[in-house]
Order: structure tokens, then C-alpha cells, then sequence
């Protein structure tokens, strides 16, 4: 895809900070952090979204988190790490390219999301 931003990382013509790479997988920390710790895990193939994912090119979703916990290992993530997809338009998604946040090095909050007030 010529006007994806995720697309040009992956093929190095946008510069990233790289945590990992390897044949189909890219890794590198997000530009605005949300944790102490906080990288994007991409497939170097263009997905749109986690609603994309087919028989097809599933396997690539196997090989993002085997990377990741990798990434978990060399980086000494043993407290553990949230890893989240934000999916359209009520998941928030902002980059048309399937992405996983990797979030660690602090307690999680959760629920994700504010409180819904009840329907009177
Ligand atoms: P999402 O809102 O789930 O689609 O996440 C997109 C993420 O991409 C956001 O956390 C952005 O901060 C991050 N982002 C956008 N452009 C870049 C970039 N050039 N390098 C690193 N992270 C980026």
C-alpha cells in the first residue's frame, strides 16, 4: 500500500526505532507512549485491520506474538506486558495497518474504557 504510513516503516523509507525485525515482522516504539514501555508489533505485510485477518494471512498474528515474547525475553518485560489491538472505528483505530500495542512497565488499568452511564 503506497500511502500507508505502517507500510513505509516496514520497508525503511519512514524512520522507526526498531525492537525487532525479521522476515515478516516489525517492531518499534510507538512516537507517542502511552507506558514506560511502549512498542507497535507489525505484520511487513499489509493488513488493514485486525477485521482483515482470513485463513490466508492468520498465521502472521501466531508470528507477532511469538515476537513478542521475545521482545518480553531481551528486554526483561518478566512483570508481565499488556498487548491490545484497536480494531475500526469504535476500537479507535487511527493507522489503517494491523497493529498490536505492546504496553508494559507499570500496572495496567482496566476497564479500557470509562464507565458507560446506564440507559435511564
Ligand atoms: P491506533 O490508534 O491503535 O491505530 O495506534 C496507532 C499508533 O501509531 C499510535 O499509538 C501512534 O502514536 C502510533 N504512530 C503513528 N505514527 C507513528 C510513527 N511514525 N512511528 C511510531 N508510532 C507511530
Amino acid at each position: 500500500m503506497s500511502d500507508c504510513i505502517f507500510c513505509k516503516i516496514a520497508a525503511g523509507e519512514i524512520p522507526s526505532t526498531k525492537v525487532y525485525e525479521d522476515e515478516a515482522v516489525l517492531a518499534f516504539r510507538d512516537l507517542d507512549p502511552q507506558a514506560p514501555f511502549h512498542v507497535l508489533l507489525i505484520p511487513k505485510e499489509h493488513i488493514a485491520s485486525a477485521a482483515e485477518i482470513t485463513p490466508e494471512n492468520s498465521g502472521v498474528v501466531a508470528h507477532i506474538f511469538e515476537a513478542a515474547a521475545k521482545i518480553a525475553r531481551e528486554q526483561g518485560l518478566e512483570k508481565g506486558f499488556r498487548i491490545v489491538n484497536n480494531c475500526g472505528e469504535d476500537g479507535m483505530q487511527s493507522v489503517q495497518h494491523l497493529h498490536f500495542h505492546m504496553l508494559a512497565g507499570q500496572k495496567m488499568g482496566w476497564p479500557p474504557f470509562p464507565p458507560q452511564k446506564e440507559a435511564e
